[in-house]
C-alpha cells in the first residue's frame, strides 16, 4: 500500500474536487518544472457563442443546401466545445424545421483533432461533403482566393476563434466565436510561476485568438504555441521531459490526449473533458476551480516532505 501521507493527500485532494488516480502522481507532482496549459476548455470555459456569420458565396439557388445547417449537422456529432454554439446558432436561424422536417443524415463523420470536423451530409436526396474548422480546412479548397478571404475575415475578428465552413470544396461561411476566460486562470498562472512550474499555453487555435488569452492570463505570448496539432503538444511535452523539466499537461480535448498520456503528470478538465482525455490523464479536475491544481501541488509537496 501507499504511505499514509500519500493516501491522506489523495483523500484531501478528492474532497476538494481533484481526483488523483494513482499514488505515484503524489510523488511526481512536487518535481514538476513546466506546465503545458491548453487554451480552449481549459484556460477558457469552452462556452462559445457565435458572434458573426459571414457568407462568402452568394446567390446559391433557394433549393440549395444551407451551409449553416450543413455545418450544424456535422457539429451535432462532435463533442468539441465549439459544436454546441454552431448547432444552437443554426437552430436559432431555422427554428423547428431544423429538428423535424428534414433531419440530416451524416455519414463518414470524422473528428479532425486541432482542426475541426467533417462528414457527408444529406438532406433528402441531396448530399454534400462538409468541413468545419480552422484555417486548415481551407487546404481542401482549390481556389486560392478562399484563403485570403478567410484571412481577411480573421483580421476583422482578432480576439475571436474563427471557423470556416467548406461545402463540396467551396468556402461558404466564416464564423467568429467568443469564449470566456475562466476567472481564476490568471491566478493559477501566477501560482504555477511561484511554484517553479513554468506555465506555457499550447493551443490548436490561431495566433491572434491565442495571444489574446495569453496576455489576459499573464502568460508570456512569446513562449506560447499556437495552431498546434495534437502531435505538436505531445512533442512539446516530450521535449520538456527529455531536457530534465518534468512536465504537467492540463487539457480537456481529444487533441490533448497523447500529451496527457506521456506527461509526468497529465491532468484532464473533469466533467467537460472528452472521455479520451480523462482516460489518458493521471488526475482529473472534478471542479472548474483551476486554482485547486496549484493547491494540489503544494499539498503533494507537503505529503512527500512528511514521508521523508
Ligand atoms: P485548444 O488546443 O485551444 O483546446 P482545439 O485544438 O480544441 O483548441 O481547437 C483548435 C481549433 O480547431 C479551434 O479553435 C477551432 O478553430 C478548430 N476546431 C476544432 N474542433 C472543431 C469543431 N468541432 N468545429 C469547429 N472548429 C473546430
Ligand atoms: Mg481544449
Amino acid at each position: 500500500g501507499a504511505p499514509l501521507a500519500t493516501t491522506c493527500a489523495i483523500a484531501a485532494a478528492a474532497t476538494r474536487g481533484v481526483l488523483i488516480k494513482k499514488p505515484q502522481t503524489v510523488e511526481l507532482l512536487p518535481s514538476i518544472r513546466s506546465a503545458g496549459l491548453d487554451k480552449t476548455g481549459t484556460l477558457t470555459k469552452g462556452e462559445f457563442a457565435v458572434l458573426h456569420v459571414e457568407t462568402f458565396v452568394q446567390g446559391s439557388d433557394p433549393g440549395d443546401l444551407d451551409p449553416l445547417k450543413m455545418a450544424a449537422a456535422v457539429e451535432m456529432k462532435s463533442a468539441h466545445p465549439i459544436s454546441a454554439a454552431i448547432v444552437s446558432k443554426a437552430v436559432g436561424c431555422v427554428g423547428e424545421a431544423f429538428e423535424t422536417a428534414d433531419e440530416p443524415a451524416v455519414k463518414k463523420f470524422k473528428n479532425l483533432p486541432g482542426v475541426g470536423a467533417q462528414g457527408n451530409v444529406s438532406f433528402g436526396s441531396k448530399t454534400a461533403s462538409v468541413l468545419v474548422g480552422n484555417h486548415r480546412v481551407l487546404e481542401a479548397v482549390a481556389d486560392p482566393g478562399a484563403r485570403s478571404m478567410f484571412a481577411n475575415f480573421q483580421r476583422c475578428h482578432p480576439h475571436d476563434t474563427t471557423v470556416a465552413v467548406v461545402v463540396n470544396g467551396t468556402l461558404r461561411l466564416g464564423m467568429a466565436l467568443n469564449d470566456t476566460i475562466r476567472s481564476d486562470a490568471a491566478k493559477v498562472v501566477e501560482e504555477l510561476n511561484a511554484l517553479g512550474c513554468e506555465p506555457v499555453m499550447l493551443t490548436g487555435d490561431a495566433e491572434a485568438a491565442g495571444r489574446h488569452v495569453a496576455i489576459a492570463t499573464g502568460l508570456d505570448p512569446s513562449v506560447c504555441y499556437f495552431s498546434m496539432h495534437p502531435e505538436d503538444k505531445h512533442d512539446w511535452v516530450q521535449k520538456q521531459e527529455d531536457s530534465g523539466k518534468p512536465a504537467l499537461m492540463l487539457g480537456d480535448g481529444i487533441n490533448d490526449a497523447t500529451a496527457l498520456a506521456i506527461a509526468s503528470v497529465g491532468v484532464a478538465m473533469g466533467e467537460t473533458s472528452a472521455a479520451l482525455a480523462a482516460n489518458s490523464a493521471d488526475m482529473v479536475m472534478m471542479t472548474d476551480k483551476l486554482q485547486r491544481l496549484s493547491q494540489c501541488i503544494r499539498l503533494c509537496r507537503y505529503a512527500v516532505w512528511i514521508e521523508r
